[in-house]
């Protein structure tokens, strides 16, 4: 099959032949229809976090069953699925507490063992596959638990998003720091992540909803998508803009960008008793800096992993949302491209003025 591989870091994809193997017994091999280009796929290209090559990239992704292990039940050739990289084990305390984004179990008893021949592979050479996917493929073979079932009714192209950048940003708000109805909410960053924080704030009911960006273009979306005010740090210092507008600071601020510096001001822009959730991924050996004293008045700082999402029931009832209307998630897909253009679209990522662009197969 045709695949983007990832041969050294820092580096570009390469579109080459991969070899693919049979479902094993707990295994499902899905034919992918969509796949988007999320900014942690870039940390993995640009090696500010660590991974096995080579690998093939890509964690956002929707597609339909083509084959089945003799063990699955869940699916069928046909089924239509959306990809989650929070596989889960179903069986180890955190699963069992419905804490399944943390599954002790996940770097272990999902993957082939090494005595097995491996899903992903080149001529013989192991092809390392990346968060239990690997979607910048024509096909993907996964463990059964890094799947679920959806609505047919469901474009797929839309429902790859769901795979990453929406379940985060809408589980981070519902799931990491349960905002509530009438409180207000900042947002740093807004990208596909902070895009959809937005859309989970505004149907959380929040009354103030903050869009912190430096891009115009991306305010404007924010504005569309539900922000009620939003702050430009080129105008002067975001955390003064932001205490000023939610005269005193926010209940809730969320960071999707990931840096030390957003994350300190996320932290800094809350109210007494308030919460920060960081969603972005910040470079390994980071250092956050806060002032103890603001722990004092119940300040808290937390960080989200893909949303602390449940997503077997999660994804679909965010497909519903979708298509009663409430989460738009047409306006947050920049372009569709193909998986030869690929490298064209992180180049367009990187520059920051594009939201998302998406891999029809
Ligand atoms: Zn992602
Ligand atoms: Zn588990």
């Amino acid at each position: 099959m045709k695949a983007a591989v990832l041969n050294s870091a820092p580096g570009q994809l390469h579109i080459e032949n991969v070899d693919i193997g049979e479902p094993g017994p707990r295994e499902v091999l899905v034919k992918t229809a969509a796949a988007g280009l999320c900014h942690s796929d870039l940390h993995f290209m640009e090696a500010t976090y660590p991974h096995p090559l080579p690998t093939l990239l890509g964690h956002e992704s929707a597609g339909v069953v083509e084959a089945v292990g003799s063990m699955v039940s869940y699916v069928k050739p046909g089924d239509h699925v959306i990809t989650c990289l929070s596989a889960f084990c179903g069986y180890c305390e955190q699963c069992l507490s419905g804490h399944m984004s943390l599954c002790e179990n996940k770097h272990t008893h999902l993957v082939r063992g090494a005595e097995e021949s491996p899903r992903l592979s080149r001529n013989g050479e192991v092809i390392h596959q990346f968060m239990h996917l690997s979607s910048f493929a024509e096909h993907m073979l996964i463990h059964e638990h890094a799947l679920v079932k959806i609505r047919e009714d469901m474009p797929l192209d839309k429902a790859a998003l769901i795979g990453c950048a929406v379940t985060t940003g809408l589980g981070a708000v519902f799931r990491t720091a349960k905002v509530e109805p009438g409180s207000t909410v900042a947002v740093i960053g807004c990208g596909g992540i902070g895009l959809s924080a937005i859309q989970g704030a505004r149907i959380a009911g929040a009354n103030k909803i903050i869009a912190v960006d430096m891009v115009g273009a991306k305010l404007e979306l924010a504005q569309e998508l539900g922000a009620t005010h939003i702050v430009n740090p080129s105008d002067g210092d975001p955390v003064k803009q932001v205490k000023e507008i939610s005269e005193g600071g926010v209940h809730y601020s969320f960071e999707a960008v990931g840096l030390k510096v957003t994350a300190e001001q996320s932290f800094k822009m809350l109210r007494s008793g308030g919460q920060a959730t960081v969603i972005g991924l910040i470079p390994v050996g980071t250092m956050i800096e806060i002032h103890g004293a603001d722990l004092i008045m119940e300040r808290t700082l937390t960080g989200s992993n893909m949303g602390s999402n449940q997503f077997r029931t999660d994804m679909p009832r965010i497909v519903d949302m979708y298509l009663d209307g409430r989460l738009n998630l047409d306006a947050m897909v920049a372009k569709t491209i193909t998986l030869e253009e690929i490298n064209e679209g992180f180049e367009e990522l990187k520059t920051g003025t594009e939201t998302r662009s998406v891999i029809i197969f």
